[in-house]
């Protein structure tokens, strides 16, 4: 049976580690609503144009931009193939969304994997993450080095610092995850598809647990 999932945390928590990982090991079509919009606003397309001024304020783009891209996006997928749903939901409006669009194709989520990182963590974290421009894997420059310093292992590109990866845009996403974004985290519980994940030892240790739990 195909397995949906929403991989949920403040920004810098480790979503995008651990999405390629749970992509990888339960073969999930991964969507990330910050990839999508980034994709927009370097393509220059009219939701680009619109999500560039949030983005880059950190502030969170409409509910009704961001439930679009995903509810046309859930109805091109397979409906035996799981979702892994990353950076969505964001609002109690956008969870809402989420279960009806799935529930027109006779889906569901399944679990909810929360990764709990306190508000310094993150900001150190974000300080010194880098991305590959072409295939989106994530570094850090002491965390997770790339094998050869600025340069992606899979892609041989040069690594980027997101824009809004600096410390006063940080300090704002982190105000928009605890007002906006945290009440998702009460949404899912009362469901039981909660599942809070500390912050322990080394990204593969955090998979592991995860693993466990999904398997
Ligand atoms: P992320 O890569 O998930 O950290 O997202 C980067 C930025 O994209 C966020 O700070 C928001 O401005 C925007 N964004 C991503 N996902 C959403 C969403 N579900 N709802 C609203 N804005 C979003």
């Amino acid at each position: 049976m195909a397995l949906n999932l929403v991989i949920f945390g403040p920004p810098g928590a480790g979503k995008g580690t651990q999405s390629e990982a749970l992509r990888d090991k339960y073969n999930l079509e991964h969507l990330s609503t910050g990839d999508m919009l980034r994709e927009a606003v370097k393509n220059g397309t009219e939701t680009g144009l619109l999500a560039k001024q949030y983005m880059e304020g950190g502030k969170l783009v409409p509910d009704e931009v961001v439930i679009k891209i995903i509810s046309d996006k859930v109805a091109t997928i397979a409906a035996d193939r799981g979702t892994l749903f990353d950076g969505f939901p964001r609002t109690l409006d956008q969870a809402a969304a989420l279960d009806k669009a799935l529930e027109g194709n006779g889906r569901k989520i399944d679990a909810v994997v929360f990764l709990n990182v306190p508000d310094e963590e993150v900001v150190t974290r974000l300080c010194g993450r880098r991305m590959c421009p072409a295939c989106n894997a994530i570094y850090h420059v002491t965390g997770k080095p790339p094998k050869k310093e600025g340069v992606c292992d899979n892609e041989g590109a040069a690594l980027i610092q997101r824009a809004d990866d600096n410390e006063t845009v940080i300090r704002q996403r982190l105000d928009t995850y605890h007002s906006q974004t945290q009440p998702v985290i009460d949404y899912y519980g009362k469901k039981n598809l909660l599942k809070e994940v500390g912050l322990t030892g080394s990204p593969q240790e955090t998979s592991r647990k995860i693993f466990e739990y999904l398997d």
